[in-house]
């Protein structure tokens, strides 16, 4: 069995997952997509897709939110989980789902063109119009 470096899960329980491999920086994305998915913006850390590993799934559900990804999402509280690109051999992970201590930080802001009007980023952390670049 591979070691574990993260688990998580969404605010029930009916989706619980765990990482055994490494996890990238985490990427706070304010596109229209994940706000309106989200309630706010999305914090992602990312994953091999092959390093994840569902040990609970019975409410995940998958929502295609554009024509190159899908949403993972909770159907009984609603925790938005995960994203994916259908062409992809990662995933992201939403980082407000990973439990405690998460041993990842928030690196950057990506989509920033998209962002709300309601809050400033003061956090100093390098800003992107775009994507990821
Ligand atoms: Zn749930
Ligand atoms: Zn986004």
């Amino acid at each position: 069995m591979t070691a574990t470096t993260a688990t998580g899960g969404c605010l029930c329980g009916g989706v619980r997952y765990r990482v055994s491999g490494k996890l990238r920086e985490v990427i706070a994305c304010h596109c229209s997509q994940c706000r309106r998915t989200s309630g706010n913006f999305v914090t992602a850390t990312n994953a091999r897709a092959a390093d994840l590993h569902l040990t609970a799934e019975g409410t995940l559900a998958w929502y295609s939110s554009s024509e190159e990804a899908e949403r993972g999402f909770c159907t009984r509280c609603g925790g938005n989980l995960f994203w994916r690109r259908f062409d992809s051999d990662t995933i992201s992970i939403m980082a407000g789902t990973l439990d405690l201590p998460t041993g990842v930080r928030l690196a950057r802001h990506i989509f920033v063109a998209d962002k709300s009007d309601y809050f400033d980023l003061t956090d100093g952390l390098p800003q992107r119009p775009a994507g990821t670049g």
